[in-house]
Formats: C-alpha cells, sequence, structure tokens
C-alpha cells in the first residue's frame, strides 16, 4: 500500500521534534531581520507570505508522497534550513518560513527530487479521498481518476483558481461536492458536481451529469478551464462565470 498523509506527517512531526523543542509558530530571528527586503524578491516558486517570509507549495497527487527518499529530502530540508512544514487542506506540502537565501536552497533540493514545487498558475492536482479497495463505503476507486487528470492536464494554464476534487462515494470526504468541479463515485460511474466552492459564502456544486471513462473526465476539464480562461474577470471562481455564461450556454460548450 502507497504512503499516505499520515506516514507523511509521522516522519515529518519526528523530524520536527529531533531538531527542535521550540513551538512550530515560533519565528527563527534570520526572518524576522530580513522581511521588508524579502517582500521585493520575485522568484519563481517562492511565495510571498503576509509576514514578509516565503512559502513553497508542493504538489503531493493522490495525497500520497511517492517515494520515502523524497521524504528524507523533506526532512533534511527542516533541519538544514530551519524551515517548517504544514499539510494544506488542498492536500500540498507547504514549506513554509523560508527566506531568499533558504528558499532557493530548498527550491534546488526539490529540483533533485520526484516532488514538483508549483510555480504558476495552472490546474493542479485533484484533491481525492482513498476510495476503493481500501475504504469500505467506497464505489469507485479515486487514485487511477487523479493520476490520469495528472498525466492529462497538470500545466494546463488557468487564469484564477479551479479546484477539482474526487470521491469514492457520494459520502464526499474530499468535499467534492463544494468544489469548482467535482467528481464522484456511484456504482455506474463519477456524478459530475460543478460550480461548488468554499469561502465566506460557500456553495454546494450543482450535479450535471455523469462520467464512466476518465477520457470523458480529461476531456470535461480541459473545456472548462478553457472556458474559464476565455470569460473570467477578477477574483471570479467557477460559479459566477457560470452565471455571467448562463447555464445552459455552459452545458453545451462543455459538452454536458
Ligand atoms: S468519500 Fe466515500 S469512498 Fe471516499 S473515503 Fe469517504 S466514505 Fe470512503
Amino acid at each position: 500500500m502507497g504512503m499516505g498523509l499520515f506516514d507523511i506527517l509521522l516522519i515529518l512531526v519526528k523530524a520536527m521534534i529531533t531538531k527542535s523543542s521550540k513551538s512550530i509558530f515560533s519565528k527563527p530571528s534570520h526572518i524576522k531581520e530580513d522581511y521588508k527586503k524579502m517582500s521585493q524578491v520575485s522568484v519563481p516558486g517562492l511565495v510571498p507570505q503576509k509576514d514578509g517570509s516565503f512559502a513553497i507549495f508542493v504538489e503531493v497527487p493522490k495525497g500520497a508522497c511517492p517515494s520515502a527518499d523524497d521524504l528524507m529530502v523533506l526532512s533534511n530540508m527542516m533541519k538544514d534550513l530551519n524551515c517548517k512544514v504544514h499539510l494544506t487542506t488542498a492536500q500540498k506540502i507547504m514549506i513554509f518560513d523560508l527566506n531568499e537565501e533558504s528558499g532557493k536552497k530548498a527550491l534546488e533540493m526539490l529540483s533533485n527530487t520526484g516532488l514538483y514545487a508549483k510555480t504558476a498558475l495552472d490546474l493542479s492536482q485533484p484533491r481525492v479521498c482513498i476510495g476503493k479497495p481500501y475504504c469500505k463505503l467506497a464505489l469507485q476507486e479515486t487514485f487511477p481518476l487523479s493520476e490520469t487528470l495528472m498525466e492529462k492536464l497538470a500545466r494546463e494554464p488557468i487564469a484564477r483558481k479551479i479546484k477539482v476534487g474526487i470521491a469514492g462515494c457520494p459520502a464526499c470526504c474530499s468535499w467534492a461536492n463544494i468544489i469548482d468541479i467535482g467528481f464522484i463515485g456511484v456504482k455506474s460511474g463519477f456524478q459530475v458536481f460543478i460550480g461548488g466552492h468554499g469561502g465566506a459564502r460557500p456553495a454546494i456544486g450543482e450535479k450535471m451529469g455523469m462520467i464512466t471513462t476518465h477520457d470523458e473526465a480529461v476531456d470535461l476539464v480541459r473545456k472548462i478551464a478553457k472556458l474559464f480562461r476565455e470569460n473570467v474577470t477578477k477574483k471570479s471562481r467557477l460559479e459566477r462565470v457560470i452565471k455571467k455564461i448562463g447555464l445552459e450556454e455552459f452545458k453545451s460548450a462543455v459538452g454536458l
């Protein structure tokens, strides 16, 4: 069985305990000193944070780290660069409390691994639950669809945020029903939910059809990403773009 998020967390927490007994929220002095200077830096992959430090967001497809060796690189990074790690709700690894110098070193360390640090606004890993054959309630496998979407669509540029979720059954542990594009496993395939999102005014996606093959899912996500790119305005999510285009026109444009 592949290494899951719990295993990743365990290894990283062990590394943190070994390194220091300081709180994860205490800020190293080298970060405090360089805040103003650092906010000017623009290095692809280094994301400025509100406190002036930088973070790196590493993809974790299927929510499972590809190799134990890559985890060791993360562990060494925490020890050598005095940075910290957070597992995000989007199933990514956030490496944070970096300055410009340590951030560049972290990116270099990542370049020698199978881990991918996001450097641009593009389609990313879907958020997935564990699915078949591990979960007793699952009606569909989730990893193969996630793998196909990553293989065919990762790095497809998008104008703004567009998120994809996959759940192995209608229980939706991966919140595939409150995300821009959700695939929810049922006996005969995946129901498609579109236009959901979290935030201050969360919305449940609207059920708009079914897919029975991975190719159909790839085709659908690609068409929606294109339509989104062409129609998005500042800060809009997919739900607003659909309202702007009109539901029937949207469905017909993406083949639903
Ligand atoms: S959504 Fe369904 S298949 Fe996925 S973890 Fe939850 S109960 Fe299991």
